[in-house]
């Protein structure tokens, strides 16, 4: 029987890719078989070690999605580096904590460039060239628990996770019908940079590992069979969803 998980021959382009969650999907998607086109503000050199060790082809594109300036380049870059995108990744994203008293029109403004303005408009240009051939392709989000909840002193963070849940499925009403596949996949905590300064924080962090069910935090590794899963023709027919990965804690 063919493996409906098999990626051989696609391209995939995976943003934030140096690092965390990102760098665990590149690898999952590189060992299912596709090529990779990671995008970063930094070096990617350990991504493309475990790329390449995968036995695919790998090619770097340096963007700084803090504003639309690259999503055009970055888009030709990528079709010239990997063929076409079958694939995209929406994964760099950042934080800033504060109470939301307090907080300040730069981290509204940071938060909301990376994680939902850039996304929407690499999105949007990748999503051209895969209606152009007419070949179609498949987009994930890196939405967040925060995508259903509300978190406390996140208030960017929220907004724009809460907009991704929201835009994946504005995305995916008008393209299913043409062939791309919009989803996303909520995280829940995992350990990687973003959730440092919890895990520093004896309290916040107890609080956090007594409701996860897993009774664990997540291993960026945990990730991956979920990206393969929304990337590959088994997901065909899954448009729209936001596919928790959270140890059950909106289980509970
Ligand atoms: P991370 O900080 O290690 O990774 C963030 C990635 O985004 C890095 O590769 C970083 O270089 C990239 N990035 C940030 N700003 C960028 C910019 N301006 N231009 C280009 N790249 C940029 O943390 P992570 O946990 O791996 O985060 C990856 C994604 O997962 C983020 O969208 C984050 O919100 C989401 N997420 C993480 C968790 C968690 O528990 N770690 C939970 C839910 C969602």
């Amino acid at each position: 029987m063919k493996n409906p998980f098999d990626l051989t021959g696609k391209t995939a382009v995976v943003t934030g890719a140096n690092t965390g969650l990102g760098r665990s999907i590149a690898v999952a998607l590189a060992e299912a078989g596709a090529g990779i086109v990671a995008v970063g503000r930094s070096a990617m050199d350990e991504t493309e070690r475990l790329c390449r060790e995968a036995g695919v082809a790998f090619h770097a594109v340096q963007a700084d999605l803090s504003s639309l300036e690259p999503i055009e380049r970055t888009v030709a870059e990528a079709v010239a580096g990997g063929g076409r995108i079958d694939i995209l990744v929406n994964n760099a994203g950042i934080i800033r904590r504060a109470d939301a008293i307090d907080f300040s029109e730069k981290d509204w403004d940071d938060v909301m460039n990376v994680n939902l303005k850039s996304t929407f408009f690499l999105t949007q240009a990748a999503a051209r060239t895969m209606l152009a051939d007419g070949l179609g392709g498949k987009i994930i989000n890196i939405a967040s628990l925060l995508s259903f909840q509300g978190g406390i002193r996140i208030p960017s963070y929220t907004a724009s996770k809460s907009g991704l849940a929201g835009l994946t499925r504005l995305l995916a009403c008008e393209w299913a019908a043409k062939g791309i596949n919009v989803n996303a996949i909520a995280p829940g905590y995992f350990v990687t940079n973003n959730t440092e300064a919890l895990r520093d924080d004896p309290k916040r962090s107890s609080e956090i590992l007594g409701r996860i069910p897993a009774g664990r935090w997540g291993d960026p590794g945990d990730l991956g069979g979920a990206a393969v899963f929304l990337a590959s023709a088994a997901a065909d027919y899954v448009h729209g969803i936001v596919l928790p990965v959270d140890g059950g804690w909106l289980a509970r």
